[in-house]
């Protein structure tokens, strides 16, 4: 395979291919793991937006459907939760370790998880590439939304928390990404993900079948437990923690900035 890239993680450039999998274009795509850290990756270059400029990005409309991350026309059994009952609970969470403060959600879609914050306490703000997303967001009346990739991102604001839901399998620099984080939280700040997770059950049943591999090149690294937990230590963060069974399809996870 030419123009491998080295590994995301630990940069090694050694790697064995996983597997192949059909992805949401239609070609296929070799997945391959670092022998080293056993992240999964694609090799090469993609950009997600050229691939597919609108699937998985799109943010149904419909109240009950708002916020979910599937693409148009699939009903994918992986995202077919109620993304408001996630909120909720994800947001419990970081309220009870941060009940007031500056919030960045990056890759915050239509600012859904955003209004579960309430104005008096929480700043809100948020990183979105998708115009209609980000329009969505005007609408939700949030205010403070940077419209464009989060690697333009620039600010001289330290925040509380940072979220990314079901953000950094599509990163095309998932460290780098987690490097600015740990910049942009004040000391004792917080980090909240969620993502698809390769080491679940199913993801293990399925192999490169499983939805998760099938977003190929729109997902471009594919977490697990183990790496996701390895790539917030490198990034800097302490006392990673996974708050579901780890063997879920999609996990979420806090981190720490010491
Ligand atoms: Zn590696």
């Amino acid at each position: 395979m030419k123009n491998i890239k080295a590994c995301i993680l630990c940069g090694s450039k050694r790697y064995e291919i996983f597997g192949i999998t059909k992805g949401c274009t239609g070609l296929m795509y070799f997945i391959v793991r670092c022998p080293e850290c056993g992240s999964l990756f694609l090799p090469g270059k993609f950009d997600s937006m050229e691939h597919n400029p609108d699937m998985g990005y799109v943010t149904v409309s419909k109240s009950s459907d708002r916020g979910r991350h599937i693409p148009r026309n699939k009903r994918y059994v992986l995202y077919n939760r109620d993304r408001r009952k996630a909120f909720r609970v994800y947001s419990d969470f970081i309220k009870r370790n941060k009940p007031s403060g500056k919030i960045l959600d990056v890759g915050c879609g239509d600012g859904y998880f955003l209004t579960f914050f309430s104005r008096d306490k929480y700043e809100r703000y948020g990183v979105e590439f998708n115009k209609n997303n980000y329009n969505r967001c005007l609408k939700n009346k949030l205010e403070n939304v940077f419209y464009g990739r989060f690697r333009s991102f620039r600010t001289k604001k330290k925040f509380d928390v940072i979220v990314m839901l079901l953000y950094i399998a599509h990163s095309e620099s998932s460290l780098a990404n987690l490097r600015k984080c740990y910049r942009l939280l004040k000391k004792g700040g917080i980090i909240f993900l969620e993502t698809g997770n390769a080491n679940s059950d199913v993801a293990r049943r399925l192999g490169t079948n499983g939805v998760f591999f099938r977003e190929a090149p729109a997902h471009r690294y594919f977490p697990s437990d183990e790496t996701i937990v390895k790539m917030l230590e490198r990034a800097g963060f302490s006392d990673a923690e996974i708050l579901v069974p780890k063997t879920e399809d999609i996990i979420s996870l806090w981190a720490r900035k010491g």
